[in-house]
């Protein structure tokens, strides 16, 4: 009966104050107060399955109620033994254990232990057949405990086990949500962090435009250095290509104020530094290290992160592009690394495209002058063969093919236009005997000196002076009637006789200069007359000349 009062003494208020409490904490703390009241309880430990884990939400001791949310960790050597819970879960029946002696542990020694015996009651909370937690209360043991039985606190264990599930439920929708929240929070930022790389290979493209578009390689180099800062987030950045023996040389770079310069001063051995066993050695399209000493010609200047990027012509390393964060110490970030490899694919491309042009330009350079050259020497030659086809060699006036075309074409325009024509054939008196008299030599000498004076002498347009053959010479005038022509004859004979060359005297009466006998002849050309016919009547003119006495003219 004393067992049935203390029971309605600790559920009737409990049960009072339960449909007011707010909260699964204030009902767990408002049960352990009753027990502490009712039963004078020290020590009581909720145990719950939280998150697939045995976990202490609970402690009551002499020091007080402590909640705990989220929940403790299982000591490791608990008052409560995990075996002793863990089977009244699995039972899903309260247990009363008596004559438990508190500090099991093996390590505290027997003197220290209490010996005040207790009675333990375990009440496991169970929802849908599920043990979601368990109680445990140790009773002092006492006439009035002693008669306590196992189902006394199955409404507690009842009213508990819908409280806990109700608060735990509530637990993982709140986690949930809080999970959700920071997930979305992630995509935001993931997604901005797309939207941004988007953005800087769209700049990479118009970039790649840029240097397509550059009009020379050193444009080329300049624009990559410049956009590239300017448009990815980058401090510093310098371009180096390498050269033949291991050599490596500037082009533009940035100074310490974030300006793009022409360093093609720059020129050193590759240096054997940690990014060029990257790059080089193990092939790697880019070598970042970060809190690296960051250098300026080659002193340093400060402290960040330092870039190389490998340019590549297929498997041959043509340069680097180098990078840090110097001036603004701005971290590096994810697409950087994507960025920079892209960029320097593009930069390799360019250089090689350029590369191979200037080379073809080179060599169409090159092929176009030795094109010109020979052209020229051809000219040249040819012009050569015009002449020495329309010169005579010895006398270097216009040789007989020249007066055959000319005569052929004089004649026709003459024709045609109905105007006079006039020829003079020159024929060199006794020059059989000079040959005799000085020899050959000495009458070519004569020949040229003659052919000089005469071919000199006429300057009138269309007029033709020829050397006809052997010591003959013709003249030519398109247009001259035969008083001009006579004229001609004339000044042709004095010019002759003024050269007063020397010549020994034959058996005639001649005199003891060289002389030349013209013969003359005009002619309006008509359809009834051939030039044949023409030039023969100037050559009977000259016949006539000789007969008369050499050194005249004859005028047919
Ligand atoms: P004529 O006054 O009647 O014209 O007497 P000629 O001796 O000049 O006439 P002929 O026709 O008998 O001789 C012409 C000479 O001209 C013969 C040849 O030895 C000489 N002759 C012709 N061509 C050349 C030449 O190129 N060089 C030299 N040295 N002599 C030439
Ligand atoms: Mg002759
Ligand atoms: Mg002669």
């Amino acid at each position: 009966m004393a067992q049935n009062a203390l029971l309605t003494q600790f559920y009737q208020p409990l049960l009072n104050h339960w449909s007011k409490a707010h909260g699964f904490r204030t009902l767990c703390e408002l049960t352990c107060r009753h027990f502490a009241l009712v039963f004078g309880v020290e020590k009581i430990t909720l145990a719950v399955a939280y998150k697939s884990h045995w976990k202490i939400m609970l402690d009551m001791t002499e020091a007080g109620i402590q909640f705990h949310l989220p929940p403790l960790v299982f000591p490791e050597h608990s008052d409560v033994p995990f075996h002793q819970m863990h089977k009244a879960v699995r039972q899903h029946r309260p247990a009363l254990l008596h004559d438990i002696e508190l500090n099991p542990e093996p390590h505290v020694p027997r003197s220290v232990v209490s010996h005040t015996p207790k009675i333990r009651l375990l009440l496991p909370l169970v929802r849908r057949g599920i043990g979601i937690g368990c109680l445990t209360v140790d009773l002092p043991d006492n006439a009035a405990t002693r008669q306590l039985q196992e189902d006394d606190f199955l409404q507690l264990s009842t009213l508990l086990a819908a409280e806990l599930d109700a608060f735990l439920l509530n637990a993982s929708i709140q986690d949930e949500h809080i999970g959700r929240r920071s997930a979305e929070r992630e995509l935001k930022i993931s997604l901005q962090e797309q939207r941004h790389l988007q953005q800087q290979l769209q700049t990479l493209h118009d970039i790649s435009f840029q240097l397509w578009r550059a009009h020379s390689m050193d444009h080329m180099l300049f624009t990559a250095v410049d956009e590239a800062k300017k448009h990815l987030d980058i401090d510093r950045m310098a371009i180096f290509l390498f050269e033949e023996g291991e050599r490596m040389q500037g082009t533009y770079g940035t100074d310490l104020q974030g300006n793009t310069v022409d360093e093609h001063y720059f020129e050193s051995a590759i240096p054997d530094m940690w990014f060029a066993t990257l790059t080089l050695e193990q092939k790697e399209y880019l070598a970042i290290e970060e809190n690296t000493p960051l250098y300026h010609d080659l002193k340093q200047v400060g402290f960040g992160w330092s870039a190389y990027v490998s340019l590549w012509d297929e498997d041959t390393p043509i340069g680097w592009i180098a990078c840090d964060n110097l001036l603004s110490g701005m971290p590096l970030r994810d697409y950087h690394r994507q960025i920079l490899k892209q960029f320097g694919f593009i930069v390799s491309q360019h250089l090689v495209r350029r590369r191979a042009e200037e080379q073809l330009i080179r060599l169409n350079t090159e092929l176009e002058q030795r094109v010109s050259e020979r052209t020229q020497a051809l000219l040249q030659a040819n012009e050569k063969l015009e002449k020495i086809s329309r010169q005579d060699p010895l006398t270097e006036v216009a040789n007989r093919r020249v007066f055959d075309e000319m005569f052929a074409e004089e004649w026709r325009r003459a024709e045609r236009h109905q105007l006079p024509l006039s020829l003079l054939i020159m024929d060199v008196d006794h020059f059989k005997h000079y040959n005799d008299s000085y020899g050959h030599a000495a009458g070519d000498h004569c020949l040229k000196t003659l052919a000089k004076a005469l071919s000199s002498l006429e300057r009138r347009a269309g007029a033709l002076f020829a050397r006809y053959g052997g010591e003959e010479f013709v003249l030519l005038l398109p247009g001259q009637d035969q008083q001009a022509a006579r004229y001609a004859a004339k000044r042709a004979l004095y010019a002759v006789q003024a050269l007063q060359l020397p010549r020994e005297n034959g058996a005639d009466s001649a005199p003891d200069i060289v002389t030349i006998s013209i013969g003359v002849s005009t002619i309006i050309p008509s359809s009834c007359r051939t030039p044949g016919d023409f030039f023969k009547q100037a050559d009977l003119a000259l016949y006539e000349a000789k007969s008369k006495g050499r050194n005249q003219l004859f005028v047919a």
